[in-house]
């Protein structure tokens, strides 16, 4: 067998169908971000990145990484090994405590990513529940499907962010049953938020234990960013909050807060907890400060909120498709995978603008968008040269100038196209 033809061919499909992905090789520059070095074909330039998720450009904030630094330099690189073999690094310990507090929790657990910490925690908590009944959003994240496939218990999978649809599911299942309902606050590529009350109302209603993901909110949303939750005064009606220390927060690592009980639980009997190495103290004790920080002060919010709401009324006075999303999440639609990678490469060749094309499976097959993602350091000279830049792109594609995408009827927050595809945004 021809093993290298296998997998060459496996390229050559995702090539035919234009979703064939090529990572931009960057350097982001402390002091000046968004801007960065951009490296190809041995010549270096500076452009600007658009779609971080570094969301509040906390990655480069002089607390977090003088924690980094005085903490690498006090304790070393490494954690040493997993916490079974290693115990747990001070700075850990810290960062737990931190987190429990920021989500008003009993407890809190740090997992090495975001990804981890929901493939981790669904699949245990699901195995712990005799015969649980899993009840998943459709436009779910690739690690949260992850979980709920490794748990292997039965799922049903609720249209997106329809409670309506949540609650037949609930009627149907018998009413004894354990059941775990998971879904996300902001979903990433729509920049749609869910109707986190209602569906807790539903989850008392009929006994069902709740799991966000508040990936995208974390930092961005509440009086001390704890998320839309914290927001909208829902914490304490969660049972397990999960977030990640990687996107708003700028360093790496994804955790849940929730009971003793089962943060406990969840560290004796998760493979994805117990079996890998834990977070290095550097990045523990950089992740502490980076939510201390913006436990305090809400400007990066504010600015960010502000910077999000300049580039969607800039962007959709020059007619371009501006997707509907009330949240800091500015997908512009393009609907084509091929026009969208030429979109992309376009503004990052002769206009130094950093912005990569998000096509399927990430989404829906016809919804292929430009994700913009504008950060307290996007300021208004910036935001000018990007609507120069896609203005010029569209025109040059043909693509249309009608204006904003209007949305749907129903509620401000249902997004363009609900089709159930597997996500692996983010
Ligand atoms: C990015 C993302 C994750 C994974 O978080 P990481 O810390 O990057 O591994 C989980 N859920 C959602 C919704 C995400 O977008």
């Amino acid at each position: 067998m021809n093993y290298q033809t296998i997998f060459e061919g496996a390229i050559d499909q995702l090539k035919a169908e234009k979703r064939y992905r090529v990572f931009a090789d960057l350097e982001r520059i402390v002091g000046r971000f968004p801007h960065a070095i951009w490296r190809k074909d041995d010549v270096a330039r500076e452009v600007v990145i658009w779609c971080s998720n570094d969301y509040l450009g906390m990655g480069q904030h002089q607390s977090v990484l003088g924690a980094m630094i005085e903490t690498a330099s006090g304790m070393g690189a490494g954690a040493g090994g997993t916490r079974n073999i290693s115990g747990t690094n001070h700075p850990l310990v810290e960062l737990e405590a931190e987190l429990a507090d920021l989500h008003g929790k009993e407890a809190g657990l740090v997992f090495t990513s975001g990804f981890v910490s929901n493939e981790a925690a669904i699949s245990t908590i699901a195995r712990l529940l005799p015969d649980c009944l899993i009840l998943s959003d459709e436009l779910n994240h690739a690690s949260m499907i992850e979980g709920i496939r490794r748990s292997g218990c039965e799922k049903k999978l609720w249209r997106h962010n329809d409670t309506a649809h949540l609650e037949e599911l609930l009627q149907a299942a018998e009413p004894g049953r354990a059941k775990l309902i998971v879904f996300e606050s902001v979903y990433s590529m729509d920049g749609d938020v869910s109707p986190i009350k209602e569906i807790c109302d539903l989850a008392e209603k009929y006994g069902a234990l709740t799991y966000i993901d508040e990936v995208h909110a974390v930092g961005m949303y509440g009086p001390r960013g704890g998320g839309i939750a914290d927001r909208e005064g829902l914490m304490d009606r969660i049972d397990v909050i999960e977030g990640t220390l990687a996107k708003a927060f700028g360093t790496l690592g994804g955790y849940i807060t929730a009971t003793k009980a089962i943060c406990d639980a969840v560290r004796s009997y998760a493979p994805g907890f117990i079996f890998t190495t834990a977070l290095p103290p550097a990045i523990a004790a950089a992740a502490a400060a980076s939510i201390r920080h913006l436990k305090r002060s809400s400007t990066e919010r504010e600015m960010q909120q502000r910077q999000a709401q300049q580039v969607k009324d800039v962007l959709g006075e020059a007619g371009l498709p501006v997707m509907p999303s009330s949240t800091h999440i500015v997908p512009i639609f393009v609907g084509n995978p091929d026009l969208c990678k030429q979109a992309s490469d376009m503004l990052l060749e002769e206009h130094g603008i950093y912005i990569q094309p998000i096509n399927y499976p990430t989404v829906p097959r016809g919804t292929e968008r430009l994700r913009v993602t504008p950060t307290p350091f996007h300021d208004d000279g910036l935001v000018e040269k990007l609507r120069a830049a896609l203005v010029e792109v569209w025109e040059r594609l043909g693509l249309p100038l009608s204006g904003p995408i209007e949305p749907a009827a129903e509620t401000v927050d249902q997004p363009v196209a609900r089709v159930a595809v597997p996500r692996s945004g983010g």
